[in-house]
């Protein structure tokens, strides 16, 4: 069951919820009963795996970039390539 992620448009409170994906999207901020909006952060991670599918040779070169692709996007960006970048060298040189 994915996890979506409202954000309300009146007080600005954001919270997550945890919905079937046939279920209807909130439309009520519980704090303050405003109007709240759906955001797409964990529903990226969603749409990408659903497109992983379309790839069929999944062995494939392409799939494990993407996967790679996929983790580096999931987390802190500046900081985690940094040290991607540093443990790519250390490995690179030869015993
Ligand atoms: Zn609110």
């Amino acid at each position: 069951m994915p996890t979506y992620e409202y954000r309300c448009e009146r007080c600005g409170h954001r919270f997550e919820a945890f919905q079937s994906i046939t279920a209807e999207p909130l439309s009520e901020c519980p704090e303050c009963g405003g109007k709240v909006q759906r955001l797409i952060s964990s529903g990226a991670g969603f749409i990408f795996k659903g497109s992983g599918f379309y790839t069929t040779d999944y062995r494939s070169e392409g799939y494990k970039k993407a996967e790679k692709a996929e983790k580096e996007a999931s987390t802190d960006k500046s900081e985690k390539k940094e040290k991607t970048k540093k443990k790519t060298e250390t490995q690179s040189k030869p015993k």
